[in-house]
């Protein structure tokens, strides 16, 4: 049907005429379909996402996603989880971001998170070869800034037993390096869940070179680069703060999850928290500040780029994308 009208209208002869032309240059006159059958990229694409935080560079990068079975793992009821969802137009399990963040103040270069490197299988694993489409190598980097030591924040740092990042320091907060690098801790607890055994094999190369250096709460480590305790979630974890002429980002972690959920409804836990009640009050605090502040929250399991503002609503909160631009 739309080809026969196309073929009476003016567009329909400009194509005979390029047509007929062809044909008499010898050019063949149909194309096989073999041509145009480019292969499909399963994977998602981009890998990141560049901004410019007053003089210092941002560039959040993926490490991949996975599915989260949200009605299973959040505190409220399936039916609730499985609403809330649905007003967003998803549905169970999440396809679920897992998020880096790459600062470059001008002087050092430092990674917030390693995301899951192998210990996740192969969807995740993508954050160096995101890192370097964007134009970084992973011996560029610094420092390393640990928002705690679940797997997917910290396997990212090891392959193979070698260090990834081998002129990195790697920081984490002692409450957190304590707890799950404690032997009597996973003997006394189980490990269930590997989160002990992926901790130790990702840590244990670089204290072993005596490049990981605990952190006590609240730090400046770099100008403009500053840990505040966000205890919760793990006992040890930490909301990493960057500002650069009055402007602020907070790398804020797993603070949150399942956004389409806990954003409205802050008192929605997850299965992972290791202190439920704390959890829910260092959300809403740092939530609280950002909306007041106007700061910019990057969160690890956020959409990717998991970039953007809240605003107080209610109860809870609203979650504002940051404004795709190339001009800064
Ligand atoms: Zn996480």
């Amino acid at each position: 049907m739309f080809s026969k009208l196309a073929a009476s209208s003016s567009l329909g002869r400009i194509a005979l005429g390029a047509f007929l032309a062809m044909a008499s240059m010898g050019t063949p006159a149909f194309v096989p379909a073999a041509y145009a059958a480019a292969p499909m990229h399963a994977e998602q694409a981009p890998g990141y996402y560049r901004l410019k935080v007053g003089a210092f560079e941002v560039t959040a990068l993926s490490d991949g996603t996975l599915d989260l079975p949200a009605d299973k793992l959040l505190s409220s009821s399936s039916e609730d989880t499985r609403n809330a969802l649905a007003a967003s137009h998803l549905t169970v399990p999440v396809e679920t971001s897992f998020n880096s963040y790459l600062i470059n103040t001008g002087e050092r270069l430092i990674l917030i998170d390693t995301g899951g490197g192998a210990l996740f299988g192969s969807r995740l694993g993508n954050l160096v070869a995101n890192m370097k489409t964007a134009g970084y190598t992973p011996d560029q980097v610094d420092d390393v800034l640990l928002t705690h030591l679940h797997p997917d924040h910290v396997g990212g740092l090891v392959k193979d037993g070698a260090l990834v990042f081998p002129k990195a320091i790697v920081h984490a907060d002692r409450h957190d390096s304590e707890y799950w690098l404690s032997d009597e801790n996973k003997a006394k607890l189980g490990d269930p869940d590997g989160f002990f055994a992926g901790a130790v094999a990702s840590l244990r190369p670089y204290i072993e070179k005596d490049r990981f250096k605990a952190f006590d709460g609240d730090t400046q480590f770099f100008s403009g680069i500053s840990a505040t305790t966000a205890y919760g979630h793990t006992p040890g974890s930490i909301v990493y703060a960057i500002e650069s002429e009055g402007k602020k980002l907070l790398v804020i972690g797993d603070l949150i999850h399942v956004g389409s959920v806990q954003f409205a409804k802050p008192e929605v836990t997850i299965a992972f928290d290791t202190d439920r009640a704390e959890a829910v009050e260092t959300r809403r605090t740092v939530f609280e500040h950002a909306a007041q502040s106007g700061a910019i929250l990057g969160g690890a399991h956020i959409a990717f780029p998991g970039l953007g503002t809240v605003r107080a609503n209610g109860n809870g909160f609203d979650w504002i994308p940051v404004n795709y631009s190339t001009e800064f």
